[in-house]
């Protein structure tokens, strides 16, 4: 029983062993880049989503309430990584937070920062 089958990459018809997928090497290999792509950027979302949350709880553990000033260094000390965030909050004043999530963060003068909680009004902020 020989069913007409498609090369999965291109769609021509395959001829030969009713195993194979491709119709060809270049269209094998082809599928097989395109696997693995999707599978490095998969990999690089799942990266970037741990990334920020672990930001986020660092975040929450050391400022459970309220605003709550500390060292950077104890952001650094717990793992935190600067270069994640999932949002830029300007104020009217200027200062700039940067935020993950619900929790934030703005940098203050002598190496020092400003945990803040994510509010509703940040949401109508233009970057
Ligand atoms: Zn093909």
């Amino acid at each position: 029983m020989s069913q007409a089958r498609t090369c999965t990459q291109c769609g021509t018809a395959i001829v030969g062993r009713s195993d194979k997928r491709y119709c060809s090497d270049s269209c094998r290999h082809l599928a097989n880049n395109t696997v693995k792509l999707q599978n490095q950027h998969e990999r690089r979302i799942l990266q970037t989503n741990a990334a920020l949350r672990k930001n986020r709880s660092i975040l929450k553990q050391l400022s459970p309430q309220g605003k709550t000033t500390l060292p950077r260094q104890y952001l650094e000390l717990a793992g935190f990584d600067f270069r994640y965030l999932t949002q830029v909050y300007r104020t009217q004043k200027g200062n700039t937070y940067h935020l993950c999530y619900d929790y934030g963060y703005m940098l203050l003068p002598e190496e020092k920062v400003l945990i803040v909680n994510w509010q509703p009004y940040m949401e109508q902020s233009k970057v």
